[in-house]
């Protein structure tokens, strides 16, 4: 298999903790399958690459709050069920609290802390002037219907409502949330918290419908974001974007909106894989009939039974095979873009994939053991703090707007978000040649670093 131009050096994470000192000195469990400390060991890392002080590496192994909130909920049967929310804050030394909120029926404590702390490296990465959070709720949303949901988002956000707010901490969208759960927290903060005006109370949440002071281009953003990487990075390894060959892992929000986007610069989407079945299509799969049918339907299976192939029975690119899971990890393509859960890409499925290229749209998709053997396969990791900081990068534009009254056209926004991400993609080079160290370990670095400075100019209170 090709090897990506940029030789890949090997500083990749190990399942035995390498900044374990900390963990002693803070009494944390070492167990190597737990997310949190698996990102937490990785961005120490990069601190001891950086020789940043040791009272940082204390306080950013630990978030600053973690809330843990129990709430019930009529349901439609007229019983009450009792849910189990959280919302963790890791960091605010660069601003206020930032970070999506998720539905899902395995939401975990340590889960959440870890992506709040992954939300901390991500802000400080493309420079918007925001901390890490991260919030979840224990829900199926698939499983309860519209009025249902409704109240699980209003009850949640009350549980809640007095550690966040448009100063401090600003919830969005993630998984099993979207723009009309944004509206249902907006409505209900706005409602019952006294101290903003009702329209200023609006900044509590980003990712908002658009005629409730959302931003143009939030929608695709994460989706933008993974794109203008792509399109920064790939030719210096070698892979002009026009024409390079493209598998994505999840077709949601950040999955289909990649798809669509990628497919614009002249790619090809030849596979799709997500909770429903796979499909492969060497021809290239439409991006855009694909979304249509997963709107319609609920997940990529069945693409293609509608409309397709041609009367001599070849592939149009509007259908495509079904194939196995195996066979899905197994296409051969440059760039493999996992948008689906944390986790996903283990050892296994590292040993499966034929691509150069892996851009983390998730977050946290591929374990440290994955990470390691992908490495050693050549191919090239584009960390998920990097890739993935679309999403959050026009939350604050959408915030900044909501603070001055205005709304952006679409190109400004575009525009301003391409910007952040170019930058943020430099300086991941910069720290990697600078370094020597993998991406994912620059990445850490470039944010660290940010962070770094602002602790050293604030000092500690008192
Ligand atoms: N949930 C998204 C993320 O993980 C967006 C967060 C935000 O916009 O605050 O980056």
């Amino acid at each position: 298999m090709a090897k990506a131009s940029i030789a890949a050096p090997t500083a990749a994470p190990t399942a035995d903790f390498q900044t374990s000192g900390v963990f002693d000195e803070l009494g944390m469990e070492r167990d190597p399958n737990n997310l949190y400390l698996q990102v937490i060991d990785s961005v120490l890392q990069a601190a001891d690459i950086l020789e940043l002080p040791h009272h940082l590496k204390l306080i950013l192994a630990q978030p600053k709050n973690e809330v843990m909130v129990h709430f019930p909920v009529r349901m439609n049967d007229g019983d009450y069920r009792l849910f189990k929310g959280y919302r963790v804050q890791h960091n605010n030394v660069l601003g206020p609290y930032k970070g999506g909120v998720r539905f899902h029926p395995d939401v975990h404590l340590d889960d959440v802390k870890a992506l709040a702390a992954l939300m901390t490296m991500k802000c400080s990465l493309v420079r918007v002037p925001f901390g890490g959070a991260k919030g979840g709720c224990k829900v199926d949303p698939r499983a309860i219907d519209h009025d249902e949901l409704m109240r699980v988002s209003r009850r949640f956000i009350t549980a809640i409502s007095n550690i966040i707010g448009p100063d401090t901490d600003i919830p969005a969208p993630d998984v099993g949330t979207n723009a009309q759960v944004m509206a249902w927290f907006a409505d209900t903060y706005t409602n019952t918290a006294g101290s903003y005006s009702r329209h200023d109370a609006m900044r509590v949440v980003t990712g908002k419908p658009l005629e409730m002071g959302g931003s143009l281009g939030r929608e695709k953003a994460t989706g933008q974001g993974v794109v203008d990487v792509l399109a920064e990075m790939l030719p210096g390894m070698g892979l002009p974007i026009e024409g390079a060959r493209v598998s994505i892992l999840g077709y949601g929000n950040v999955g289909s909106w990649t798809g669509r986007l990628i497919e614009e610069k002249g790619a090809r989407v030849v596979a799709v894989m997500d909770h429903t079945g796979a499909i492969r299509n060497d021809e290239g799969i439409d991006a855009v009939l694909l979304a249509e049918h997963v709107a319609e339907t609920g997940g990529v299976a069945g693409f293609g039974t509608a409309h397709g192939r041609t009367k001599t029975g070849r592939h149009t690119q509007a259908d495509a095979d079904a194939v196995t899971a195996e066979e899905f990890y197994r296409t051969p393509v440059d760039v493999f873009v996992p948008a689906a859960l944390e986790q996903m890409i283990d050892v296994e499925k590292a040993g499966w994939l034929e691509c150069k290229v892996v851009a983390e749209a998730a977050n946290a998709p591929t374990t440290p053991q994955g990470e390691r053997l992908l490495q050693a396969r050549g191919v090239e990791v584009l960390p998920a703090i990097l890739c993935n900081a679309g999403g959050v990068t026009v939350s604050y534009l959408e915030w900044v707007q909501n603070k001055q009254s205005v709304s952006w056209d679409l190109e400004r926004v575009d525009t301003t978000l391409n910007k952040h991400m170019v930058l943020a993609a430099r300086r991941t080079l910069l720290a990697r040649h600078r370094y020597e160290c993998d991406m994912r370990t620059a990445a850490y670095i470039a944010a660290l670093e940010n962070i770094g400075k602002v602790y050293s100019l604030r000092g500690i209170f008192p």
